[in-house]
């Protein structure tokens, strides 16, 4: 096994850093530390950049993270345009039919939203030719030591880097290594979900179509025109039903145990379900740490922070966080620059996590009285699109790092 033989010194020629994830906050993490003098590679364990049909949103201070990697005319042309979001209950009655950003508080011809693979694949653009990508790996080992981090990748290889940032997602191995088992940081909200494509039989176009009962929602989303819709299934249980994880049979039988007598389009949906070979079933659930570093390593997006869907801030926060810490290690000794990344982006953080109180108790009550408000609410809305988003979105101001060095 090799190891660095200086210390990680601002001044000390090029830092390596090791990046674990190649699908928002990974790519974002190397794009500004390759412009800051860093010597990157990027670890990916699956064989290319994580694509992904499913509408993804970016919002706020996120653009911003976009426009200064020179890609927002790209997700601009890859937008979506949503057009409306309609609630049903019962056999498929309708309870309201809304613009979306009046149910996501997006803001209309400046939000974005875009298929998840159009993001990673632009993502990947700005830095696949600058930088070292390692696809169908993982790192196996990690030995933190005064001058570096010794790596063993399951492949085999033996290296040491200065730095290693995890951007491996809510389910993060790096933070496991470090920090401890998931079930420390995990918030369970209440919720599982699952998401899987099936055939267009509606003949949906540019909207979503969500049935509801107390406790269970399906939904439809037709990003396009196309053939294929990305199916939604959502259930309340009181704990996180740990054993179906990683099961996929368990997965369809609690699903199909959960649906079983439900009417609209949901027996379609369930006969989906079981043909499905793109099925990602998960809790809904955030993770919250009281620190996202521990001496030479540090976690960004979901990995330290996944905020859950019901916030639909995810990838903005996994944009905006990797930048900041990107630019907080610019110049600085990694504990510093991981202080300076907490102390200022943590607030942010809180506050787009904190969107879920409200966002859960809007789309997904549980009880009958619940739903009730919820779709009274929804009935009483405007239908007219916001001119302002909500605070937390555009709660940090980018700081500029220069790059000069
Ligand atoms: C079904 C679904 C719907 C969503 N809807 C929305 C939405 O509407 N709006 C929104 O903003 N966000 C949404 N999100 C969340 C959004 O996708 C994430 O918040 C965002 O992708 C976080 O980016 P990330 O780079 O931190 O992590 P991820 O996108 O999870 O990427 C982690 C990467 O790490 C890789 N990886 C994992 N383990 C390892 C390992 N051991 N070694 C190497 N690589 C590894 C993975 O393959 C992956 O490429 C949704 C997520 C899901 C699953």
């Amino acid at each position: 096994m090799t190891r660095t033989n200086r210390a990680a010194s601002p001044a000390a020629g090029r830092r390596k850093v090791l990046i674990s994830g190649a699908s928002v906050a990974g790519p974002v993490l190397a794009f500004w530390l390759h412009r800051y003098g860093y010597e990157v590679t990027v670890v990916e364990k699956a064989g290319a950049p994580r694509n992904g049909g499913y509408p993804i949103d970016i919002r706020g201070t996120a653009l911003e993270v976009v426009r200064r990697m020179g890609i927002l005319p790209r997700l601009k042309d890859a937008h979506i345009e949503l057009r409306r979001l309609t609630f049903l209950q019962g056999g498929g009655d309708e309870v309201a039919s809304l613009h979306p950003h009046a149910i996501t508080g997006g803001v209309e011809g400046r939000d974005l939203e875009v298929r998840r693979g159009d993001l990673t694949a632009a993502l990947y653009s700005t830095v696949r030719d600058d930088v070292e990508f390692v696809f169908d790996d993982s790192i196996s080992t990690m030995d933190q030591h005064e001058y570096g981090v010794d790596i063993t990748f399951h492949g085999g290889e033996a290296r040491s880097f200065d730095v290693v940032l995890g951007a491996d997602g809510t389910h993060s191995r790096t933070r496991e290594m470090v920090f401890g088992p998931e079930e420390r940081f995990r918030h369970y909200l209440g919720y599982c979900f699952a998401v899987f494509t099936m055939r267009n039989t509606l003949g949906l176009s540019h909207e979503t179509v969500m049935w509801n009962s107390p406790g269970r929602a399906a939904a439809l989303y037709a990003v396009g025109e196309d053939d294929e819709v990305h199916a939604f299934l959502n259930v309340a249980l009181p704990d996180p039903p740990d054993r179906a994880f990683g099961d996929i049979e368990a997965q369809r039988t609690l699903l199909t145990t959960a649906f079983r007598d439900v009417g609209w389009e949901v027996p379609t949906m369930l006969a989906a379900l079981r043909e499905s070979d793109d099925l990602y079933f998960d809790a809904v659930s955030q993770i919250r740490m009281p620190r996202w570093s521990s001496g030479r390593v540090a976690l960004a997006g979901d990995a330290a922070y996944a905020p859950s869907f019901l916030t639909g801030q995810g990838t903005s926060l996994a944009l905006v966080g990797a930048y900041m810490l990107a630019g907080s290690l610019k110049g600085r000794y990694h504990n510093e620059g991981f202080a300076a990344y907490e102390h200022d982006t943590r607030n942010f953080v809180d506050l787009n996590q904190g969107l879920v109180g409200t966002g859960g108790a809007t789309l997904f009550p549980v009880t009958a009285e619940a739903l009730e408000q919820r779709n009274t609410r929804l009935r009483n809305l405007t239908a007219m699109p916001a001119r302002e988003g909500r605070p937390a979105h555009s709660a940090l101001t980018l700081p500029e790092f220069s790059l000069a060095t």
